[in-house]
């Protein structure tokens, strides 16, 4: 296959106060006419930097420092700015994360697809409206002579991304960069969109270049894999060959991290330690703080990017003498098949949150928002409840509504056999402590004005947990312990930690009123799949250690097979499916459920 695009010793560093930052450090690879190349690793690795490298479209504070991008015989870097012009949009189109960012709110949709196809083509008036509705059509938009006139906030996530690859292949790119294309979007309308980049990619015969940190959307697309971390390309392999068996300790350590069925029995491996920084000097190889396999040479001698045969390469010395890394199982197992005997703490039933909806000058209401529309569920002690299902199903209202935060408009919610629907403040003040919440977002969840001890003792003193502040003291120590931070993270602010660390601040946030029931909003969901299985880890043996009960949100259907014993599969502020985890995710009875269930990409 002779490559379309070929990259060479790019070096990309950033300017900033601790020095110059290698983000990109010496990657080559090529991609060949209708090949799929996929980019793995987590964030900060250099992913994102090598794509805007490519095009050069890097923020101002960073730039090439060596190496050459070439796209057939031209080489990218040596064209004067005018030149590459052309090159952007014509011959490299880029598709982004979030459409809402990378479309202008200001122009229809359809005039956005226009301008590409009058910049680049020689298509003028009537020809490039005509043009426009087949490449609206062409990428699945539904009634594309309404769409092209609308604006991007009309348009659903998944219509928005199909329009943003619509404007990116309006002139037949010869390479096609996707940059997390799907992270943004739902997993049904994410299967749609990679089945869509698929067959356009098949027909056109475009060199597609997929930045993923999602191993199951590798497995899907990919012809072949790379994987980067702290700058560098650490391993190359064809897709079938690195699924067999990975061959660098990081690449086994990210499959070993990962969530599954298989995986229900223990805890999850974890990755200790962090990505370096990439200000350093590295003597020996970049991973050797978090290799469990170091030996004395890893430290003093970088390793290179070896040639194993059959188109694998890795940058680790054991591959010089050992074979190949053997396969890496995921043989999966039943997935929750133990037996509901708990006691219920939690019982809601016939829950409806209504909203109105208001308009005109004396905001009468003319309709509601059926947000949550008669779910029942319970919560056994000790257990954890996935509840299940995609944007705008009415996860999170339910979870705000059990727990009292939104007053619901009809139905029963018990704790301990009380009713909570109608108490007061006051009381409703006796259940505070009992029933928590864990949210998405560990950067806007903390106040990033307050020291993690007061944000620890805030909600020990409203409720009157601890006798005085030196008890209080003491008990914020043991809670730091048990989500595995020292007792000195105590005197520093969120900014001050990584995401992993402000969430397990947010679980002792959690604990530190000796709650009974967790509700967890999608808690991992904002994290990379290293720091995702530290996390998990935690909450389930905390669960183990003090029998806590979960209920938790989440649209992760890897994360349900870890750590769920039973699931409630939401749509339309409707419970379609629930009952036990092995029951449903094995033998799904409703349409939805099945639907749900077959969109997930998936690497066995
Ligand atoms: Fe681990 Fe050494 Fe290989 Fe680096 S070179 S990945 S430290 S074994």
């Amino acid at each position: 296959m002779s490559a379309v695009l070929e990259l060479q010793g790019l070096r990309t560093v950033l300017d900033t106060p601790e020095g110059e930052l290698r983000a990109v450090d010496g990657v080559d690879f090529d991609i060949g006419k209708g090949e799929c190349f996929a980019l793995v690793g987590e964030s900060g690795c250099g992913k994102s930097m090598t794509a805007l490298s490519i095009l050069r479209l890097l923020p101002d504070v960073a730039r090439i420092a060596q190496g050459s991008v070439r796209l057939g015989e031209v080489d990218l870097l040596a064209l004067p700015e005018a030149a590459m012009r052309p090159v952007r949009g014509k011959r490299v189109a880029m598709i982004f994360q979030e459409p809402s960012t990378a479309l202008n709110p200001v122009l229809t949709v359809g005039r956005q697809v226009a301008e590409v196809l009058t910049r680049h083509t020689a298509l003028r008036g009537s020809a490039v409206q005509r043009r426009v509705l087949e490449l609206l059509a062409a990428v699945g938009i539904p009634d594309p002579e309404r769409r092209s006139g609308e604006y991007a906030f009309q348009l659903s996530g998944g219509l928005r991304q199909r329009a943003m690859i619509a404007a990116a292949l309006a002139v037949d790119p010869e390479v096609l960069v996707a940059d997390e294309p799907t992270t943004a979007l739902d997993v049904t309308i994410q299967a749609q969109i990679l089945e869509l980049l698929n067959k356009l990619q098949a027909e056109r015969g475009m060199a597609l270049l997929l930045i993923t940190h999602d191993l199951g959307i590798v497995a899907q697309m990919a012809h072949r894999v790379a994987v980067m971390y702290a700058g560098e390309i650490v391993e190359v392999a064809p897709r079938e060959a690195f699924f067999r068996a990975p061959q660098h300790p990081y690449a086994q350590k990210l499959f070993a991290a990962l969530p599954g069925a298989a995986q229900r029995a223990g805890a999850l491996a974890q990755i200790p330690g962090q990505v370096p920084p990439l200000t350093a000097a590295f003597r020996g190889c970049r991973f050797v703080e978090r290799c469990d396999l170091a030996f004395e040479r890893c430290r003093n001698e970088a390793p290179a990017l070896l040639e194993l045969g059959e188109g694998r390469r890795a940058r680790c010395h054991l591959r010089e003498t050992a074979h190949a890394a053997p396969r890496v199982a995921r043989t999966a197992e039943p997935a929750g098949a133990e037996p509901a005997a708990a006691r219920v703490l939690l019982e809601a039933t016939d829950l409806k949150v209504h909203f109105p909806i208001r308009r005109g000058v004396f905001r009468r209401t003319v309709g509601v928002v059926k947000a949550v529309d008669g779910v029942s569920l319970a919560v056994r002690e000790g257990r954890t409840l996935a509840l299940v299902g995609e944007s705008g199903s009415g996860k999170t209202t339910v979870g705000k509504a059990v727990l009292q935060l939104i007053r619901a408009t009809a139905g029963s919610v018990r704790y301990q056999g009380e009713e909570m629907t109608g108490l007061s403040r006051t009381g409703l003040m006796r259940h505070r402590g009992a029933m928590q919440i864990v949210f998405q977002d560990p950067y806007a969840s903390l106040n990033p004005r307050m020291r993690v001890a007061d944000i620890l003792a805030e909600g020990m003193r409203s409720l009157g947990v601890g006798r005085d502040d030196a008890d209080r003291t003491r008990r914020m120590d043991a809670l730091l312990e048990q989500v595995g931070l020292p007792a000195q993270a105590k005197g520093r602010y969120p900014h001050e930690f990584s995401g992993g660390q402000r969430q397990r601040i947010a679980i002792a946030r959690a604990l530190a009123v000796e709650p009974k029931l967790i509700v967890c909003d999608e808690p991992t969901s904002a994290l990379d799949v290293s720091v995702q299985a530290q996390i998990l880890n935690l909450l389930k043996s905390l669960q183990d250690r003090l029998g806590l009960a979960y209920l938790f949100i989440t649209h992760n259907i890897a994360v349900v097979e870890y750590l769920a014993h039973e699931v409630a599969v939401m749509t339309g502020g409707r419970i379609v499916e629930q009952g036990t985890a092995a029951e449903v995710l094995r033998r799904p009875r409703h349409a939805y459920t099945r639907a749900l269930l077959g969109a997930v990409p998936r690497i066995d």
